[in-house]
């Protein structure tokens, strides 16, 4: 994880508490420890340890300190810390129905004051009522402002508190009000927004239960999910939600995963099923046996993985934060000027030119611009994640916006990766038992979807394996093992190829096989073919209509990249509407495919299943893995884990990640027109202060809106 989540902002500040697991915490010693190290962090604001549990909560303003940054400082201390889930809090600034009544308060007295001077009342009043606006609004900040003057650090609170100040040495009661009332009400209403983005994430937690019927020799029982263990039998009544991965051991019902997977239709599930913690029973009671226990769970995982994505910062992110850290100084330094050298060398009225500076002050902080990246990301993660599109990283979704070319690996990606025996075409006087025999024999070891439909073939007939030894893979050719003492070969016709083993006959055989879409495994005893299992696959019924969505997207270059013969590969391609097939490849050969496909179409996307296109998907520029819910390898490798096998989640990550860029851009440039266009109007004196305010705050929030509309892109 590199460095830091939120915005970085000398000026602005976003209250969070972070919670994190922290491993080697046993005693009160190393918890002093820890607040040695934590107590200096700028933005630090309070933490509380629980040995026991090894839990560490800490709330820091998230616009100083990042949560990977305070990780990084336990990490000093020799501990390692992670991130359990984030809270944002409104710490020391009121929580919750304090704060509204308080800013409720504030505007109210505001109006009233207003009121008063309209309708012509003695200035006093109006002035006490101000006066009680400013007071009740400055409670907020003021220990804040007060925090922060202290240890000399610049603050949005001071610079709102100073800009008060200002207009009262001004006299300028109406407008001191308006600034600290507009400024707290902002300050709510971002809190608010800041949350509904973050609990996009937390409400995917609160999907898995509490507590679970375990099914034990003594009967059956509700317990609590940390003292169930694996092995463990869960009684599922129907419409209950699961609590836990595991595999069906009896029962068949329709469950709804698409918390997990994103899925939208129930899915057929029976014995030998894998089921997710978090999905819903449908009408059928079933007995799972638990696989995984609570804090692993693949919601489990997915959630520590889209936390652990948003703190990663996206480029775009830092061209933000560049400017940040010398906008604030440059404002303060115009301000001063402003302030001091008209006056001094011009002989210009103090007053007004003080109250330009007041106004500078104010629009001092990039607060909007430094929020609203982060926002964007968070919430298109987020909303990604619901639909069952785990993306590791901002930076993946800028790539997804910006990929040339995608390629796709067909076995189990464009095809559904189960495999059926279509034809048993015995040769040189062997039966078709002995060869579907001897091909189950060495397929009894393999892990390719193609042996497990050869070995399914094999028991429909009763046809029993004789026993084997020495097996080997050869990875996207075949494999081969002794077989009753002697070598058996089974393989792809690149294989036989290679050993001399072809015959214009055989190939023949292959070329109308493969005209049909059938994949042809050739066997070979002692070095003489003994026949040929045609093997065909199924194409994925989204596929289709996922590379036509794609295509319109604008991606052109879509590219089949597969170990399987040329002349099936382009039957099946030709099914999709894929036009470039690269077939024959070596899983070595896939990897140069994808480096070649860069350099003609730019930033290349691989589309895999992450377990044995694993190298392809690494050397993409966006490696994307398929049906990831069950593989815990595919979850953990790829840049982006579909967890389900649905393709049309392409077009639906490259649509996000435009979305994204878009979104972000325009918000950086409405912030950042704003603050060009306030910076002019305040010089020349233009702009008031609550205007200023109002402009400002109302950028934020109009930013995170923006930001959290990503949160609902289809
Ligand atoms: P894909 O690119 O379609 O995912 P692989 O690289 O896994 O395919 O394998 C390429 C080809 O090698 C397969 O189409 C098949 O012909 C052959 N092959 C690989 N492993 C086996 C096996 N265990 N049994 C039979 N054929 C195999
Ligand atoms: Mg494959």
């Amino acid at each position: 994880m590199s460095r830091a989540n939120a915005p970085e902002c000398a000026v602005c500040e976003v209250h969070s508490e972070s919670v994190y697991r922290v491993d080697g915490m046993d005693c009160h010693e190393e918890v002093a420890l820890l607040e040695r190290h934590l107590r200096h962090l700028p933005g630090f604001e309070s933490f509380s340890a629980d040995v026991m549990t090894g839990r560490l909560r800490v709330a820091h303003d998230s616009a100083r300190l990042s949560a990977s940054q305070v990780a990084e400082a336990v990490a000093a201390t020799g501990m390692r810390a992670w991130l359990e889930h984030e809270q944002p809090v409104a710490a020391s600034i009121g929580t919750g129905r304090r704060r509204v009544f308080i800013v409720a308060a504030s505007g109210t007295a505001f109006l009233a004051g207003l009121a008063a001077e309209l309708a012509g009342v003695p200035p006093l009043l109006a002035h006490v009522l101000y006066a009680a606006s400013i007071a009740t609004a400055a409670s907020l900040t003021a220990r804040r402002a007060l925090a922060a003057a202290r240890s000399a650090s610049l603050d949005i609170n001071v610079l709102m508190l100073l800009a008060v100040a200002g207009a009262l040495v001004l006299g300028e009661w109406a407008e001191a009000a308006a600034v600290i009332f507009l400024f707290a009400l902002a300050q709510l209403l971002e809190t608010r927004s800041m949350e509904r983005a973050r609990h996009a994430i937390r409400s995917l937690m609160e999907l898995t239960p509490a507590d679970a019927l375990v099914r034990r020799p003594g009967g059956e029982r509700r317990l609590p999910l940390a003292e169930v263990a694996i092995g463990d039998t869960l009684v599922v009544r129907p419409g209950e939600r699961i609590a836990l991965d595991g595999v069906i051991v009896s029962g068949t019902s329709e469950v709804n995963q698409a918390p997990i997977t994103g899925e939208s239709m129930p899915v057929e599930k029976a014995p030998g099923d894998e089921v997710f913690a978090g999905s819903v029973n449908g009408h059928g009671a079933l007995e799972v046996r638990v696989t995984r226990l609570s804090g692993d769970t693949t919601m489990a995982r997915i959630i520590a993985l889209v936390e652990i994505a948003q703190a990663q910062r996206a480029p775009s992110q830092a061209f933000v934060e560049r400017f940040a850290r010398y906008y604030t100084p440059a404002v303060l330094a115009t301000a001063a000027a402003v302030a001091v050298v008209p006056p001094l060398a011009f002989g210009q009225p103090f007053g007004s030119w003080f109250y330009r500076a007041l106004v500078l002050l104010v629009i001092s902080c990039p607060c909007a611009l430094v929020i609203s990246t982060p926002v964007s990301f968070v919430s298109a993660l987020a909303g990604a994640a619901r639909r069952g599109v785990l993306v590791k990283g901002g930076v993946h979704l800028e790539r997804a916006a910006a990929i040339g070319a995608m390629a796709f690996d067909k076995t189990g990606t464009l095809t559904r990766g189960r495999p059926k025996v279509v034809t048993v075409q015995p040769l040189n006087g062997t039966t078709p038992g002995r060869l579907l025999g001897l091909a189950a024999a060495l397929e009894a070891r393999s892990e390719h979807p193609i042996a497990r439909a050869i070995i399914d073939r094999a028991t429909a007939e009763a046809v029993s394996p004789p026993p084997g030894e020495a097996f080997r893979a050869l990875p996207g050719l075949g494999a081969e093992a002794s077989i009753e003492g002697e070598p058996v070969l089974v393989g792809n016709h690149r294989l036989f190829e290679a050993r001399g083993l072809c015959s214009p006959s055989i190939d023949a055989r292959l070329e109308e096989l493969g005209r049909q879409g059938t994949t042809a495994v050739l066997v070979a005893r002692r070095n003489v073919p003994i026949g040929i299992i045609g093997v065909a696959d199924a194409t994925r019924e989204a596929g289709r209509a996922a590379i036509v969505e794609l295509r319109r997207a604008g991606l052109e270059h879509l590219v089949m990249l597969t170990g399987d013969n040329e002349r099936t590969a382009r039957a099946i391609a030709g099914q999709l509407g894929v036009d470039d097939v690269r077939a024959e490849l070596l899983p070595a050969d896939k990897v140069e495919a994808v480096k070649q496909l860069r350099r003609r179409f730019g930033p290349v996307a691989m589309v895999g299943d992450g377990v044995n296109d694993a190298p392809a998907l690494a050397a993409a520029d966006l490696g994307i893995a398929m049906g990831a819910a069950g593989s815990g390898a595919a979850l953990e490798t790829a840049d982006v884990a579909l967890m389900s096998d649905d393709l049309m989640k392409l077009p639906y990550l490259v649509r996000l990640g435009r979305r994204t860029l878009l979104n972000v851009k325009a918000n950086i440039a409405f912030s950042l027109g704003l603050k060009a266009l306030f910076l002019s109007l305040a010089v020349t004196g233009t702009a008031t202060l609550w205007m200023a305010v109002a402009a400002d705050m109302g950028a934020s929030l109009l930013v995170v809106a923006n930001g959290l509309r990503l949160l609902r892109t289809e």
